[in-house]
């Protein structure tokens, strides 16, 4: 781990302004992939600066969609009676104990994991994720392998998720880290049917194909017959491109069962 300073905010406009003033910063949550980064000396920033201190705790329901503040941990989502059971399925089915202790939603979402679970759950409910400078939507907000469109000294505050009639989320996860090998979350929201995919491409994407047939036909039936083309799909010692596309079908089957 190289050299920096450690700074605390006590809000995140302080956070703002901390990182601003810093001459390479970097905010940090709960520090699940932050400090692995650091130790391993893939990063050297001048300043880091922890959230923990800054108020952005906490779950808000407001009867049309459950709002997650930035460090909220996965373990709070999992054990929230304010959110819906779907959402916390996801939470629940993150790492283990430790890391779901420890890790945020905002920084799931920040650093943006090809196989991580809340952005397949942020798209597959249209998501908005409010950031100190604006609102973006899910839809717009993942844009590549570990790359969001936050622009540089933006922080996530939370993330808002709309209700769905019905959703859920099924994942095969990795038997090592439990990140996703595949995960797909469906639901029928207010804008149509939408499904989610993650851990099969470089990042969590929509599923036209799936989407539409689902909207003609709500039933894991539907989705027989259906192939998901090979050509961008991750390959590697888990699993082959032809692997996880299979993956894709049978995981988005499971969660329109689990969805009823
Ligand atoms: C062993 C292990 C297993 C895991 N398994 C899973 C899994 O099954 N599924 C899954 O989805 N994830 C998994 N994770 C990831 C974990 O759930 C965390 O969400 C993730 O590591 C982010 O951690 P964090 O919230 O502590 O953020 P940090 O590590 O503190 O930060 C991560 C990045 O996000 C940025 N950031 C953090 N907060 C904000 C914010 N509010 N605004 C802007 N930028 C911000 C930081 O600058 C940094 O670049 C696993 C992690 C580990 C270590």
């Amino acid at each position: 781990m190289y050299d920096f300073n450690f700074q605390s905010a006590s809000s995140i406009d302080d956070a703002a302004a901390k990182l601003s003033a810093a001459s390479d910063g970097t905010v940090m949550a709960g520090g699940q992939t932050l400090i692995p980064v650091l130790k391993q000396r893939l990063a050297n920033p001048s300043d880091v600066i922890s959230l923990a201190g800054a108020g952005l705790s906490g779950i808000t329901n407001n009867g049309d969609s459950v709002t997650i503040g930035a460090t909220t941990t996965h373990a709070e989502v999992a054990g929230s009676s304010d959110v819906p059971a779907a959402l916390r399925a996801v939470a629940e089915g993150i790492g283990d104990a430790q890391v779901r202790n420890r890790g945020t939603i905002g920084g799931s979402m920040a650093n943006n994991d090809p196989a991580a679970d809340y952005p397949a759950a942020a798209l597959g409910l249209g998501a908005t994720i409010t950031t100190n400078q604006r609102d973006i939507a899910a839809d717009d907000f993942f844009t590549g392998l570990f790359d969001t469109a936050l622009n540089d000294g933006e922080i996530i505050k939370s993330v808002t998720f709309p209700n769905a009639t019905k959703a859920a989320y099924a994942k095969f996860p990795s038997p090592a880290s439990r990140f996703a090998l595949v995960g797909v979350f469906v639901a029928q929201a207010a804008d149509g049917v939408r499904v989610a995919v993650t851990g099969a491409t470089d990042c969590a994407h929509r599923g036209p194909m799936l989407e539409s047939a689902l909207s003609a036909n709500w039933s894991a039936d539907a989705l027989d017959g259906i192939t998901i083309p090979t050509d961008h799909i991750n390959a590697d010692i888990h699993g082959s491109a032809e692997y996880r596309a299979h993956l894709v079908i049978v995981m988005a089957k499971r969660a329109v069962a689990a969805a009823g």
